[in-house]
């Protein structure tokens, strides 16, 4: 009998890396602290919780979280499988019956003749053997602790309380927008979003309704005075805004040769250009609310949002000096980190590093060569994003195709350009011939 991979945290990460591993034939033992403690914003006593939100956002291959579902689906994914199997009706994303679904997962996982189950937290990282650790942005304190002591310095934990939303450039209107500084100082580095002061007022009520995420007790409120979230600005008047983030001074639209009511900046958030953030928009909106109230702004109706704002404590690794793209610890590769905590954000993201995890550890510990995701496929672009070393300031990142190579020809239209990439990866994927028998027929 071999040796079993200790997996910590049975969220999606855990019961994805749990589940390959398991059907790679090697035994596993699953340590959850639930239902004994729970971090403040799990409250089911399932594995597999969905936190906030049930959408696991577009399901459509013009869309990189689109595709990243499709991978995962046609590589065997159990999230995937549980998820499509308890679906409701969402347009074009994947939205589940949340208990269903966190049912579906659990019973597959606790049923599985190779997982064994052990309730309680997990307060330190287990001495030796091979380990997944998957527990989440939420990890508990001890634990976390003991991560932060092992690898300390450059690849010591982080903790932010905001940030802003990222857009991608190719989805900002620049028929709208325009290039400049404040007062044309140094070089043109913002992109300029005008309102008129009808759309203006449109905006300000909206935000002022829109709905907030539910506030866990972990938060602290403190928080919001350094970092206000744009909405709680806008509550404290109908003005404050055109005096803080949305403040036109000195920002002369070149097609009106005027300064406009109010005037939207976003910057650049990566070194390509390819992804800017919208400046001061801290937010503790829902991501739907954010999608809804955010694309009010004329110059933003069609923007894709690669990363949506979020106010709340997040545990993330600086995975670039840790990891390497099987999620390994580079010095110590018997430990695999896996899930939010690497850095990945969002459901599918986090599922999608649970899968590469568990999937390379099984195939190491059958002795076979690592199955190298390339950068067109969303599986390893996100893997090498998140152990890119020339990433400097990391921050956690949705899946998106800014970070995949482009296509190397022109398509026009957006959707086109974007579903020729879907299909490059699909086909990489299905050339790929180390995946074997895990390729279905239609691959
Ligand atoms: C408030 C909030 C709202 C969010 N909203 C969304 C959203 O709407 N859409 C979206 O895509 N993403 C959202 N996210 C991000 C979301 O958390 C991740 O996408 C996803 O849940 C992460 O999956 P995971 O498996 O890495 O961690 P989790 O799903 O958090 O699972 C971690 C598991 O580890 C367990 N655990 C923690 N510490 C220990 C320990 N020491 N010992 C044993 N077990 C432990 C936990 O109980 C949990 O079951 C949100 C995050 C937060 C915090």
């Amino acid at each position: 009998m071999r040796e079993p991979v200790t997996v910590i945290g049975a969220g999606l990460a855990g019961c994805e890396a749990a589940w390959q591993l398991a059907q790679a034939g090697i035994p596993v033992v699953l340590r959850e602290m639930k239902p004994r403690k729970k971090t403040p914003a799990h409250h089911a006593d399932l594995f597999g919780e969905l936190v906030c939100s049930n959408s696991l956002r577009s399901d459509q291959l013009e869309n990189a979280v689109g595709l990243l579902k499709e991978e995962l689906r046609r590589l065997g994914s159990l999230i995937l499988r549980c998820a499509d199997e308890h679906r409701v009706a969402a347009g074009g994303a994947l939205a589940v019956d949340r208990t269903a679904f966190a049912q579906a997962v659990t019973d597959a996982v606790r049923s599985h003749p190779l997982i064994t189950v052990e309730e309680g937290e997990v307060t330190a990282l287990p001495e030796t053997g091979q380990v997944i650790v998957a527990t989440g942005p939420l990890t508990a304190d001890a634990l976390a602790g003991d991560i932060a002591r092992r690898f300390p310095g450059s690849t010591a934990l982080h903790f932010y309380d905001a940030a802003a939303p990222l857009v991608t450039f190719e989805s900002i209107d620049m028929d709208s927008a325009w290039f400049a500084s404040r007062y044309d100082k140094g070089t043109a580095d913002y992109i300029n979003c005008p309102l008129t002061q009808e759309e203006y007022l449109t905006f300000w009520r909206e935000l002022c309704a829109a709905k907030e995420a539910p506030v866990h007790g972990f938060e602290d409120r403190n928080v919001f005075e350094g970092c206000m979230p744009v909405e709680v600005m806008a509550r404290r008047g109908e003005q404050t805004l055109c005096y803080g983030p949305l403040k036109p001074r000195g920002l002369r639209d070149p097609k009106t040769g005027r300064e406009p009511y109010a005037v939207v900046q976003l910057r650049r958030d990566n070194a390509g250009g390819s992804i800017y953030n919208l400046v001061g928009f801290q937010t503790h909106l829902t991501w739907p609310e954010q999608k809804r109230v955010f694309s009010l702004i004329p110059a933003l109706r069609q923007a894709e949002f690669v990363r949506y704002g979020v106010m709340h404590r997040n545990t993330y690794l600086d995975s670039p000096r840790l990891l390497d793209r099987y999620y390994r610890v580079r010095t110590e590769p018997r430990i695999v980190f896996a899930g939010q905590i690497t850095g990945v954000e969002g459901y599918v993201e986090s599922t999608a590093s649970g899968f590469v995890a568990a999937l390379e550890l099984a195939r190491r510990l059958e002795g076979k060569a690592p199955i190298d995701f390339p950068p067109e496929t969303a599986l390893g672009a996100l893997a090498l994003y998140v152990s890119n070393e020339t990433v400097e300031h990391f921050q956690p990142m949705n899946i998106n195709f800014g970070i995949m190579p482009p296509l190397g020809y022109r398509v026009k239209g957006k959707r086109n350009k974007n579903a020729a990439l879907s299909q490059r990866s699909l086909e990489i994927l299905a050339g790929l011939e180390e995946l074997g028998t895990r390729k279905k027929a239609y691959l």
